[in-house]
C-alpha cells in the first residue's frame, strides 16, 4: 500500500524532507518495510505538493517510479517549503496508473493522500458518489480515493472543520463499505489531519514542527506510532490524537 508524509515547521527543501533521510519516502518506494495488505513496492507514480507564498498549494506528481524521474531531484533542491504532503503510489489492483491517480491531490487551498483502498469499490461507494455534483475528477482518475476527496471536499466547502469533515468521511466510507483501509492525510497549510484505519502511521514533533509517515524516516528513535483507528489533528505546537472507534 501506498507511502505517504506530512511536514509542518521551518522551511526545508523537499530534498530534506524526502531524498536525503536515512528510510526516505524515496527509499520506501523501492524499499518499505511495513506493507500491511499487499503491494511490495511503491513503483506506481508518486507525489509531493507545498503551500507556497501565496498560502496555495502547488504539485509536482508523475506516474513513475519515484527513483527514476531524473527532474525531481532538480525541483526538489529547489523548492522550499513549510508545509508538505507527499506520496508514493502502489495502485490498487484494478485502479488506473496516471498522473491524475497520484497523491497528493489538490485543490486551490488543500492537499489529499489516501493510504489503503475502498473495500468494495465502486459499488460500494455508488451511493454516496451519487451526490457528488461533477464526475469530472472520477473521470480523469477513476479511483476510491478520488471518490474520497471529492467527499471530503464537499464537507469541506460546507464549512466543516476539517477534523469534523475527516471523522464523519470515514464514518460514512466505512458503514458504506466496511472492508476498508483508510489511512487518509489532509493539510490545509497550517493543520494536518490524519487517520489510521488498518495502515501504519507514525509521528514526530520537534521544536515548532511535526511530522507524520506512513514509515519513519530520519533518526527513528523521534518517532512515536500512532495506534490504529485514530484520528490525529496536528499543528506545529500541538498534536491529539483520539479514537475513531465509535465511528466502526
Ligand atoms: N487505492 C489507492 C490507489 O489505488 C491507494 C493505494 C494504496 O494505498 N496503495 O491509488
Amino acid at each position: 500500500m501506498c507511502r505517504h508524509l506530512g511536514y509542518l515547521g521551518p522551511e526545508r527543501t523537499l530534498a530534506e524532507l524526502l531524498l536525503d533521510p536515512a528510510h526516505s519516502l524515496l527509499e520506501q518506494s523501492w524499499d518499505p518495510t511495513d506493507m500491511r495488505g499487499g503491494g511490495t513496492v511503491n513503483a506506481d507514480g508518486f507525489g509531493a505538493g507545498w503551500f507556497g507564498d501565496d498560502g496555495e498549494p502547488a504539485t509536482y506528481r508523475a506516474a513513475v517510479p519515484m527513483w527514476t524521474d531524473t527532474s525531481f531531484p532538480q525541483v526538489a533542491r529547489q523548492v522550499r517549503a513549510s508545509a508538505v504532503v507527499a506520496a508514493v503510489r502502489s495502485a490498487t489492483v484494478g485502479m488506473p496508473v496516471s498522473v491524475e491517480a497520484c497523491a497528493p491531490l489538490a485543490d486551490g487551498q488543500r492537499l489529499f493522500s489516501h493510504n489503503g483502498k475502498v473495500g468494495g469499490w465502486p459499488d460500494s461507494l455508488a451511493k454516496l458518489a451519487g451526490r457528488l455534483e461533477t464526475t469530472d475528477l472520477l473521470t480523469t482518475a477513476p479511483i476510491d480515493s478520488a471518490v474520497l476527496w471529492a467527499l471530503l471536499r464537499q464537507r469541506l466547502d460546507a464549512g466543516e472543520d476539517p477534523p469534523s469533515a475527516v471523522r464523519d468521511l470515514v464514518g460514512e466510507v466505512l458503514a458504506a463499505a466496511p472492508d476498508s483501509r483508510l489511512n487518509l492525510l489532509l493539510c490545509d497549510g497550517g493543520q494536518l489531519v490524519a487517520t489510521t484505519w488498518t495502515h501504519s502511521l507514525w509521528v514526530r514533533k520537534g521544536p515548532g514542527s511535526v511530522a507524520v509517515a506512513s514509515e519513519p524516516y530520519g533518526a527513528p528513535e523521534r518517532w512515536v506510532e500512532v495506534p490504529d483507528r485514530c484520528l490525529l489533528v496536528a499543528d506545529t505546537e500541538h498534536t491529539e490524537v483520539t479514537s475513531l472507534e465509535e465511528e466502526a
